[in-house]
């Protein structure tokens, strides 16, 4: 264990409306890591010993404890991530709705039974054991969720570190699992900065299974870490998502939805729609019908029910997103406010090389550009000329083309006449740089589980 491993540090969360300190909280040092292992190891053994049906009805008191609480974790997640309030509801009625989903499976996740001569032949679906979560500060409760809610409906036990910024809705939730009455132990969080807390539990022998949702830097080191162990990895990455909008598409349609797929969440999400792909002969039609929607888009407090768009999350986000944008490059631009906070307006770029830096990378935040296509073909070339491939949408009228062209763009996550990704029914994760594995959906618990194949023979002991 390294000197800087085991020395003592806190984090301090800053609201990113205002740059006000509004709490301080402990970083979690290797140690710490261990003592938690340990314990979820114990409360695991109890957790998955429990009948299905008292998991399950444990898992379902949890969400009407967070649903009780909703308001005030949304409060929390407008103050620490600068999330609108609209959003932070949504995203705390998430995290019930995840539970509740996932609740709903403990009962159902059947093995199967399969036809084998001289006997019977049955799966198994075990749980891992101790599951490491580490979550990003961009949507610091719904993807905490995303992997806590299936991995304990699984009979797991969950570590979640939460991002350096966002630690204080995960802390409320692992409070509100007590009284819902999990276990004690069972779902420990743990803040700390990822180079220790997070690598840490990456490293731990008692950890079965890491979910990391961040950047693909990161991704690719914990991938390697986990290759060590052979521990299991779920990695939700990064994106730099189309969206393709064909000359016979509602164009209007297609120009009043661009905005907010692009900014929601102050263009902080894995699956914003930055690259968007307009057929050459609607393209100026549609940048007309675009200058007023994202000049209209209401940026400022995200305590207001009116702000449609808050703060980047922090000075180095800020400083990051400015590095890709030119003061004078052409394009439409929407307002900001001045002053303390990490603002910045609504961007979008125009004439833009498709492999220029802020084409090609993920800025992480309000900017997006515009690039003609000529047909079909073309469409799906640029669609596919990325490292990336999370999500993207697809406008046309044309159902024929609409089919084509979601069977060969190459991304996890693809929405038609809409900018949808992310929904918990459905399988979630990415191609390409942008992940592997997937979270959510009917199969979510099986992912934190081992299959394990029994064979009893019918033919009675070997003479
Ligand atoms: P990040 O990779 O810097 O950090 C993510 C988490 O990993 C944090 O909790 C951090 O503390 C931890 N971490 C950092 N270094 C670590 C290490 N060496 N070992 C273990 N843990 C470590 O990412 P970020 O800046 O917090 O989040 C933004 C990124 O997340 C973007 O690239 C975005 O695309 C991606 N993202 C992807 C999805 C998805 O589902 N695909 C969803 C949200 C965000």
């Amino acid at each position: 264990m390294s000197q800087q491993q085991e020395q003592e540090y806190e984090l301090d969360i800053l609201d990113p409306a205002t740059e006000q300190v509004i709490a301080t909280v402990p970083g979690a040092v290797a140690q710490d890591v261990d003592t938690a292992v340990r314990r979820a190891a114990q409360a695991q053994q109890r957790w998955a010993a429990l009948a299905p049906g008292e998991r399950a009805r444990l898992l379902r008191r949890f969400a009407v404890v967070v649903d009780e609480h909703r308001e005030e974790l949304a409060q929390s997640e407008v103050r620490e991530a600068g999330h609108t309030v609209g959003n932070a509801r949504w995203e705390a009625g998430n995290v019930r709705d995840l539970l509740d989903y996932a609740a709903g499976g403990v009962e159902r996740l059947t093995g199967r039974q399969i036809p084998v001569p001289g006997g019977l032949d049955v799966t198994l679906l075990e749980p891992l054991g101790v599951v490491g979560v580490i979550a990003p500060w961009n949507f610091p409760m719904p993807i905490a969720a995303w992997g806590t809610a299936p991995a304990l409906a699984a009979g797991n036990a969950v570590i979640l570190k939460p991002a350096e910024t966002t630690p204080l809705t995960a802390l409320r939730l692992a409070e509100l699992a007590l009284v819902a009455g999990l276990p004690e132990h069972l779902f420990q969080v743990l803040p700390g900065r990822g180079d220790i807390a997070g690598e840490a539990l990456v490293n731990h022998p008692g950890v079965a299974k890491i979910v990391f949702t961040g950047s693909t830097r990161v991704g690719r080191r914990i991938m390697a870490l986990c290759a060590d162990r052979m521990k299991r990895v779920t990695l939700e990455l990064g994106g730099k998502s189309p969206n393709l909008v064909f000359a016979d598409a509602d164009i209007e349609a297609a120009a009043a939805a661009a905005p907010m797929s692009f900014l929601d969440n102050s263009g902080q999400d894995c699956c914003a729609r930055t690259r968007i792909l307009v057929q050459r002969s609607v393209h100026d039609r549609f940048l007309e019908l675009l200058a007023p929607a994202i000049e209209s888009v209401t940026v400022g407090d995200p305590a207001d029910e009116k702000t449609d768009m808050g703060p980047l999350i922090s000075k180095a986000q800020l400083e990051r997103v400015r590095s890709y944008v030119d003061a004078d490059a052409p394009g439409i631009r929407g307002k900001a406010p001045e002053g303390p906070g990490f603002w910045f307006p609504p961007t979008v770029l125009t004439g833009v090389d498709p492999h220029a830096r802020v084409a090609a990378e993920e800025v992480f935040g309000p900017v997006a550009v515009v690039i003609p296509f000529d047909d079909e073909a073309d469409a799906v070339r640029l669609a596919n000329d990325t490292e990336y491939g999370l999500s993207g949408s697809i406008w046309t009228r044309d159902v024929g083309r609409a089919l084509r062209v979601s069977q060969a763009v190459k991304a996890g996550n693809l929405s038609v006449n809409s900018h949808s990704s992310v929904r918990y029914w459905t399988p979630f994760g990415g191609f390409k740089q942008s992940g592997i594995g997937r979270e959510l959906g009917p199969d979510a618990l099986t992912a934190f589980t081992e299959t394990k194949n029994v064979f009893i023979s019918t033919e009675g002991p070997a003479q």
